[in-house]
Parts: C-alpha cells; sequence; structure tokens
C-alpha cells in the first residue's frame, strides 16, 4: 500500500518519502484496512520497531485535517520528549506536557497534537482544563502497561474517564505483543489488529559452552577471552554489529562494562572526545568508571546515570562508535538503542520480598525485540545465556517459545482506588457511591469480568475513608469534595499521605528541615532509598542527637520503612544544605541520578505540603515555601534571592555569595564588570538584563506563584 495514496497531507507523505519511506509495512496497512481512516477505535498489538508510531501519526495528521485534536499518552517522560521531537516540525503544533501537576495548562490547548504522560493527563482531568472535551483522537503508546504495579491503574483509569468525557472520540492502542489482545480490544470496542511481522529478521536463541543454538541452526561463538558473555559481545562487534547486554543489578552492568571495555580495548579520537566529555563532568567514581569504559568502546546504562551522562552514552551508541552496552532491565522499555545482537544475561531479577525470580515473557521480548536496526543490520539476534546445559531447552520453553502473559486490571487495589475515587468525586464524575461503581464498571477490570462483590467492598472502603478524613462529605444525597479533599485531588497526591502531612503539621509548632523532609518520605508517595548495614551508623548518629527534630513520632517496633524514609530524608536534607554530589553518592552508596530522582519526587510533596500548610498549619507556610525553592536546586537559605535570576544554579549562586555578593542589591552596586570576573561576562549580561528588566515591570523572576522572593 503506497503511502501517497492514503488520505494524510501531501507534504506528510512526501516528508516519509525523504526518508525512503513510501510504503507501508504489512502491519500498517492492515491498520488502514481495520479503519485507521474512518474512525475505529484500534488495537494495534505488534512488535517493536514494527510502524506504530508512523500509523498513529498518519492518523492524527487525517484527524486535524479534519478540524480535530490529539491527545498521545506515553507512559514515561523521556519518551514524551522523544515522540514530541518526532512530531514537531511537520507541519503540526505540537504541545507537550509532563511536570507541574496543578496546572490547567490552559495554553496547551492551542496545540493540534499533545503529548503527555498518563499522570500529566490525570492531572488535567482533575483541575478540569477545558481543552480535554475537545479531543477527537486518544492514541495510548505502551497500553499493555496497565499491568504495570505502580502506575498501570492511572492510565486504566485516564482512558476511562476520557472515554466518559469524550464518547465519540477514536481510540488508537499500541501495544507490544500480549497473552490476551482481544480482552483489551473488546475493552476499547476497538478492531485488534495483531502481527508478528518484524523489519528485521529476528533469529533467537540459546547460547551455551560455546554455541548459539538457534531453532532451526547454530552458530559457533569464537573463544576470544576468559569470558564466554564477552566472547558473545566480541563476536559480534568482529563482524561489524554492536550490542545491548540486560543484566540483572546496576552494580553487575558496571561490572561487565568494564569487563567489555578491558576485551574490546578501543581507542579513537571520537570515544576519546566522549571520555573527556564525561570525565570533566564526572562527580563521582561512578562517572569516572564510565569515563574510562567509553574511552575503550563500552559503556553501561542504568538509573543512577546523569541526564547528560545518559545523552552521551546513547549518542555513543548511535553513531556506532560505543559498541556494548551493559543494561538493567527496568530500562528495556525506554531505552529506543537497536543493536545488532541483544544479549539476556539475566533472566532472574531481585523482587523485594520474593527474592530472585524470573522476568516476564513480555519483558523478554521488549528486550529481544531491541536486535537489528532496520536497514543497517542484515539481521537482529537475542541471545539467552545458559548456565547449565538442562537449562538450554527450560530456556526455549519458558521465553522463546512462551506466549507474552495476558494483560491484567491493577484497578481492584485499595491504596490506588483511594486516589481515584477521591477524584472522581471531587471532579463531579461521580456524585454517589453508586455512580462510582456506574464508573467503575467502564474499566477494564470490570470488562474482565474480577471479581465485582470484591471491588464493590473496596470502593465502600474508600468512601469511609474519605469521609473520616473529611475530604469528602454527604450534601443531602450526593457526596461531594470538601475544600481540603479537592485540594488534595489537585495537587495529584495520594489521600494517605495527605493525610499523614495533615496529621503531622496540625501538631507542630517548630519548623525543622529534617522534620519536613522525613515526614514527606514516610508518604506513600515518596520512593526511598534502600538501607545497607553500613548506613545504620549514619541513621543512629542522627537520632542520637536530633531525635527532636522529627515530626514523627518512632514507632517503638520502628523497622526497615522507618529506616528508608529516614536515610532518603537525610540525603535530601545533605542536598539542600549544599553537600556536593560526590559526597551524597558516597555516602549513600547512589548515583547522581539516584539524587535528581528523589529531589524530582519530593519537590513535589514540598509543594503540596505547602498548600496543606496553607489550610490546616499557616505558620508553617513560609519556612515550606524556602524548603520548596532550596530542595530544587540544593540550595542553603542564604542563596535564596539569587536562585531566582536565569541562568543562575546551585553552583554560581554559591560563588556570587562567597564573594559578597548576597542580594539583589548587592549585585547592582557591584554592576556588570564585577560579576562578570566572577563568573564570565556572558553571564554577567545575562544577569543585569535580567535586572533592568525587573526595574521596568516591579515585578517578579521566575515562580509566578510566589511572593516570597520579589525584587527589591
Ligand atoms: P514502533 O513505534 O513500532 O517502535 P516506529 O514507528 O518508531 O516503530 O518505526 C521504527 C522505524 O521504522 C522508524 O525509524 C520509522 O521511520 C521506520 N518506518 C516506519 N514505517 C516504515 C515504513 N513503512 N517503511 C520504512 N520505514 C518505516
Amino acid at each position: 500500500m503506497e503511502i501517497a495514496d492514503l488520505p494524510v497531507p501531501p507534504e506528510l507523505a512526501a516528508g516519509y518519502a525523504q526518508q525512503g519511506i513510501t510504503e507501508l509495512y504489512p502491519p500498517q496497512a492492515a491498520c488502514v484496512e481495520a479503519g485507521l481512516f474512518s474512525g475505529k477505535n484500534l488495537l494495534i498489538a505488534i512488535p517493536t520497531a514494527s510502524g506504530k508510531t508512523l500509523v498513529a501519526e498518519m492518523a492524527m495528521h487525517h484527524q486535524v485535517e479534519g478540524g480535530g485534536k490529539c491527545l498521545y499518552i506515553v507512559p514515561l517522560r523521556a519518551l514524551a520528549s522523544e515522540k514530541f521531537e518526532e512530531f514537531s516540525g511537520k507541519g503540526l503544533r505540537v504541545g507537550i506536557a509532563t511536570g507541574d501537576f496543578d496546572r490547567r495548562d490552559d495554553y496547551l490547548g492551542r496545540n493540534d497534537i499533545i503529548v503527555a504522560t498518563s499522570e500529566k493527563v490525570d492531572s488535567l482531568l482533575r483541575n478540569r482544563t477545558p481543552w480535554l472535551a475537545e479531543i477527537t483522537m486518544l492514541v495510548v503508546d505502551e497500553v499493555h502497561l496497565i499491568d504495570d504495579s505502580s502506575r498501570g491503574a492511572t492510565l486504566e483509569m485516564v482512558i476511562a474517564k476520557l472515554r466518559h468525557k469524550n464518547p465519540g472520540m477514536q481510540i488508537i492502542a499500541l501495544s507490544a505483543t500480549i497473552g490476551n489482545p482481544q480482552d483489551l480490544a473488546g475493552w476499547l470496542d476497538a478492531e485488534l489488529v495483531e502481527s508478528d511481522w518484524r523489519p528485521v529478521d529476528l533469529r533467537e536463541g540459546v547460547f551455551y559452552q560455546d554455541t548459539i543454538r538457534f531453532a532451526d541452526h547454530d552458530r559457533e561463538v569464537e573463544r576470544r577471552s576468559k569470558y564466554e558473555d564477552l566472547d558473545l559481545v566480541l563476536d559480534t562487534v568482529a563482524e561489524g554489529g554492536q550490542c545491548l547486554v540486560f543484566v540483572s543489578s546496576r552494580k553487575n552492568a558496571e561490572a561487565f562494562a568494564k569487563r567489555a571495555a578491558s576485551g574490546l580495548k578501543l581507542a579513537n579520537p571520537v570515544l576519546a572526545g566522549y571520555a573527556d566529555k564525561l570525565r570533566s563532568n564526572a562527580a563521582t567514581d561512578m562517572g569516572r568508571t564510565l569515563a574510562a569504559c567509553v574511552a575503550q568502546g563500552a559503556a553501561f546504562h542504568h538509573a543512577g546515570l546523569s541526564r547528560e551522562e545518559r545523552r552521551i552514552v546513547e549518542t555513543g551508541f548511535r553513531e556506532g562508535q560505543i559498541k556494548a552496552i551493559a543494561s538493567t532491565p527496568t530500562l528495556a522499555a525506554g531505552l529506543n538503542l537497536p543493536a545488532r545482537r541483544v544479549i539476556v544475561r539475566d533472566y532472574l531479577r531481585f523482587n523485594a520480598g520474593e527474592g530472585m525470580v524470573p522476568i516476564p515473557v513480555r519483558e523478554y521480548r521488549q528486550m529481544a525485540g531491541r536486535a537489528g536496526r532496520p536497514h543497517l543490520d542484515p539481521y537482529g539476534e537475542a541471545v539467552l545465556i545458559a548456565k547449565a546445559e538442562e537449562m538450554v531447552d527450560e530456556l526455549f520453553d519458558c521465553y522463546i517459545g512462551a506466549p507474552a502473559e495476558d494483560v491484567r486490571s491493577r484497578c481492584a487495589d485499595e491504596a490506588v482506588l483511594c486516589t481515584h475515587i477521591l477524584s472522581l468525586i471531587a471532579t463531579g464524575f461521580a456524585r454517589e457511591t453508586g455512580e462510582v461503581l456506574g464508573f467503575m464498571d467502564g474499566t477494564f477490570y470490570a470488562h474482565q469480568g474480577e471479581s465485582p462483590l470484591a471491588l464493590s467492598r473496596a470502593v465502600h472502603r474508600v468512601i469511609e475513608f474519605l469521609r473520616e478524613a473529611e475530604m469528602i462529605t454527604e450534601v443531602g444525597e450526593w457526596l461531594e469534595a470538601t475544600e481540603y479533599g479537592s485540594l488534595v485531588s489537585r495537587l495529584y497526591i495520594d489521600p494517605r499521605s495527605a493525610e499523614v502531612i495533615v496529621t503531622a503539621m496540625t501538631g507542630q509548632k517548630e519548623y525543622t528541615d529534617i522534620g519536613l523532609l522525613h515526614l514527606l518520605c514516610s508518604t506513600p508517595d515518596m520512593p526511598t532509598l534502600y538501607v545497607r548495614r553500613n548506613d545504620m551508623y549514619l541513621l543512629d548518629r542522627f537520632l542520637a542527637d536530633h531525635r527532636k527534630d522529627l515530626w514523627v513520632e518512632i514507632p517503638w517496633d520502628a523497622g526497615e520503612e522507618f529506616d528508608r524514609s529516614l536515610k532518603t530524608a537525610l540525603l535530601l536534607a545533605d542536598w539542600a544544605d549544599e553537600v556536593g554530589e560526590d559526597t551524597i553518592c558516597e555516602r549513600y552508596s547512589v548515583g547522581p541520578g539516584d539524587i535528581y530522582g528523589m529531589v524530582e519526587s519530593v519537590a513535589w510533596l514540598v509543594h503540596a505540603s505547602r498548600h496543606l500548610a496553607a489550610l490546616f498549619a499557616p505558620h508553617l507556610v513560609r519556612p515550606i515555601e524556602e524548603m520548596e525553592l532550596r530542595t530544587k536546586h540544593g540550595i542553603k537559605k542564604e542563596l535564596l534571592p539569587l536562585i531566582r535570576l536565569r541562568g543562575i544554579g546551585r553552583a554560581r549562586a554559591r560563588r556570587l555569595f562567597n564573594n559578597g555578593l548576597g542580594s539583589i542589591e548587592a549585585l547592582r552596586e557591584a554592576g556588570p564588570e564585577k560579576v562578570g570576573k566572577i563568573l564570565g561576562q556572558g553571564i554577567a549580561a545575562r544577569i543585569f538584563e535580567q535586572l533592568e528588566g525587573a526595574r521596568d515591570e516591579v515585578g517578579e523572576i521566575g515562580d509566578e506563584q510566589s511572593t516570597l522572593f520579589r525584587f527589591g
């Protein structure tokens, strides 16, 4: 099927043609036949890289040409930016929405395509964003993630709410191969397009003792090193390919990258350039190890890396310079980096409470699906490594030949329901228990016919909790959100977190940084750090000296949960006290990426707690507002006046302050030349442009919600 013959704008077709895309792949053609351009809902369950995004993009352009507006939901922030860039510059107005959960973002509605994470869409719904009613096409990327234990329910509820709101909207759901696509298609009233066609031939096999066994042939792997897994990498590199190696932990990823580097021993100016960049930014041993590996053509990739480190590794791999990346499996979903050979070295993974468990088939397929770069590799290979001979057949049966798991709803979990039921009531989707249950009837959970009694009981219990917490109340026969309840819903935090925060704050006279941070780290919304035996000394020493600064009583049976929240709070307090990144990484055994992850999570909770304080503990508003900026930027209080300037971050503000320039007034008095000597002329010019602007407008720079730090 030729793209030029499809009802899409000629400029779009011409753009594709320039990239050499003129004809549809067979599964793409099947989508057109199934009603892509005639308003039919579609569930497209086809392998990675077989052209799902292109199908969605064509459908969106067709939709906009007919006067419609499209919402494209993605599971991860990183994917939102990737899709935003992919859709931009092709004639349509494209917007992106990820953070800041209490804004309506009305201006976003001016766009034809809005790319957003499911959490952001949920918050837009809670904030009654008007343009959501104008959405005529909903694209859901990676829809199988409604089965994700932590975030799946939000995605499911968002789909259900949007369908409830816009019944005529066309839905295009994109999915990896799953066990029960009919079920999901049935829920979405969608035509199912299912296929295992791939643009590059995929060979799947199991490696044991120098041989990869594929279904129809064996392939010998030459011994080139002491390590079998390394031989698998060197083998592919020798024939001009690249490798992705999935291992079970960060430590293993780093260890494998070191091994691969010393096996590859590449050296060229481009690699040296990447390594220099990495080394000059490296604040930790991890960063320096990464630089050393990259210099020789290997890298590791996991959530501990900083954004810049990731970017360099990904670019180096895409450009073909880095030959092997060792990665943790959690990154398979986000990492769009195809390679000739994918090695699944560890198929067991540590799950808290369960020990080492085999990864699901769906995850294996996601990793295997990265094998083979279209147009570049003659074929892709996915290789599992067997540790014993009897494992060879078992791995064939359990992964290569096994059907993918069914997708199941996560909606009946009470903790999840709590958040969503409050929002249903606060936004008027449901006004009494019957209507809540009626709404839940439209979920995948109900469609799958899972226990209706269990759901109904859970709904009743949640409504009782919300009533007792005074987040909802009865007005006549209707349920309504109280001011508190509707604030919690808009702030997009778990009502149970809000309860923890409010209860602690109302009894609190004295503000302390650690009291606030530890309180927030004790809520269900905050991810916390794993505690090692070595950390106990740090925790005990803190408790010996500062126990009274905590806002939360130490439970008499304090266990791991308490230790984790305290460790996380101490890390954040260090961050807000300007302790250096390298010291923090060492002190808490984390990577820079973890620091940012924790800071991002807590920043939202600090923000939310400021709004809660305004309602329940007004005397805490001001110090919490200060802490909001301090956690965001990682600065002591004394730098607050400087941090509002654009271009001034943690390090520059500190340099100014240490040179006696601790306020806007002091900067003005010093003048551009002196400031230039400290920070460089370019940045000084930018600062003084802002100072001039601020004098004219008598306004503030930065966060418009805040009134605390106006320019004097
Ligand atoms: P998916 O979303 O399924 O992972 P994409 O839509 O991103 O896949 O497509 C993967 C790659 O294949 C992209 O580089 C895309 O430009 C290319 N591609 C998609 N459709 C075609 C086609 N019909 N012909 C040639 N290349 C295509």
